[in-house]
């Protein structure tokens, strides 16, 4: 039996970066994947000549020039600028809160007029701000968070606003320029060809064994390499034993149209609450196709019992602190490495991904 320097638990971003550098530095490993594909959840599948993004939209956006120069190695990025737009009931605002929605949503012109209004309107909120509705209208009004956080931000957590804690929303950033760009980041883009073709250059030199499940296969599998890097859940790798990490999940809908132009945008926010999903995303705005259809994928926020799927980790203490207890418990396998962001139970944007995977690369090598 051949074995290997490294196994690698996970496909996705984290464990393809980890192999690449690996493989650079003359040590060998094979990933297994649970699902039938690799990617994780930045897999692209092409569908009438577009690029699917199957888990959600995924725009890669950094201020990092080490992650931005990492990436680039694999794929030519073209420039796209993430400029959602807000569906109120049919009334379109843009995204994120700047000049352009202040002035549809008041007839104003001028920033000065709108910092009036947001500082007049947090004023009816009272201490103690111990819910996220009086936190949310404390930084920027009623009338923001009426049309455009309260019915998306419900839907998100599948809970009323006045029994979520305040500190779920620590800053809601409002801009008094009339630019639509959702991210400040430096550089932002999309790769030309979709985010599964990086991973596969990224894991060239790497084994690989798709739809293989390392807890069903554990013992087997820790014989063929000295060391692993473990990039899923925490909780299921111990069996429970301690308890179950939460997650909020997600799930879509495809549709197909005979259009080349469904919603006239990449994503499109639901604010109502009456709208059953999130947001809508019809693929082909992230990049040029000539395809004369279009594919629009709905999104659903559900109990992660529903998909067993996680995808958002639900950071309050009582989670947390069930976390610390499995990475104590994870301290006694000398030979277990971890990373990615279901076994660190944290959200990580794709850029950080990278950054924290090359850095536990540096680490051991
Ligand atoms: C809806 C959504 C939208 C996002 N949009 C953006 C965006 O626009 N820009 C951005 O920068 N970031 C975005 N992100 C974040 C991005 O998805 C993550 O940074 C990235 O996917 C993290 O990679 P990972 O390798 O840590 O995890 P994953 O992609 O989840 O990879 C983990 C892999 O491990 C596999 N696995 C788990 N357990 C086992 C097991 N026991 N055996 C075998 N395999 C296993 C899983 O099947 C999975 O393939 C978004 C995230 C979500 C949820």
């Amino acid at each position: 039996m051949r074995k290997f320097d490294f196994l690698v638990v996970g496909s996705g971003l984290f464990g393809a970066t980890f192999s690449y550098i690996m493989n650079q530095r003359g040590y060998s490993t094979l990933i297994v994947e649970k699902r039938d594909h690799i990617g994780g959840n930045i897999y692209t599948e092409k569908r009438d000549g577009i690029n699917i993004h199957r888990y959600g939209a995924h725009i890669f956006h950094t201020s990092s020039d080490k992650a931005w120069d990492f990436i680039r190695e694999f794929a030519v990025f073209s420039p796209f600028i993430n400029s959602p737009i807000a569906n109120y009931k049919g009334e379109i605002y843009n995204l994120p809160f700047n000049m352009n929605t202040f002035s549809k949503m008041w007839g104003i012109l001028r920033p000065e007029e709108a910092k009036r209004i947001i500082e007049e309107q947090r004023k009816e909120v009272t201490p103690p701000i111990d819910n996220l509705e009086k936190q949310a209208i404390s930084l920027v009004g009623r009338d923001i968070y009426e049309k455009l956080i309260k019915g998306y931000t419900e839907k998100q957590w599948g809970r009323d606003l006045k029994s979520l804690p305040p500190e779920i929303i620590k800053r809601l950033p409002v801009r008094f320029t009339y630019d639509n760009n959702y991210f400040n980041d430096t550089y932002q883009g999309i790769p030309l060809g979709g985010y599964t073709k990086i991973i596969e250059k990224m894991i060239e030199k790497s084994s690989l064994e798709l739809s293989t499940d390392y807890i069903e296969n554990k013992s087997e599998l820790d014989k063929m390499a000295d060391r692993v890097l473990y990039t899923g859940e925490l909780d299921r790798l111990f069996g429970y034993s301690l308890g179950r990490l939460e997650f909020r999940s997600v799930r879509f809908e495809d549709e197909k149209y005979e259009t080349d132009n469904y919603q006239g945008v990449a994503v499109m926010n639901y604010t109502d609450r009456e709208t059953p999903y999130t947001r809508s995303i019809e693929h082909r705005h992230f990049e040029k196709t000539d395809s004369k259809v279009t594919w629009v994928s709905r999104e659903y926020s559900v109990d992660y019992s529903f998909t067993g799927e996680p995808y958002y980790p639900i950071n309050d203490e009582k989670n947390n602190s069930l976390q610390e207890r499995y990475v104590e418990l994870a301290k006694n396998d000398k030979r277990l490495i971890l990373g990615g962001r279901l076994a660190t139970y944290k959200y990580y944007d794709m850029d950080k991904t990278i950054l924290e995977s090359i850095k536990t690369a540096d680490s051991l090598s």
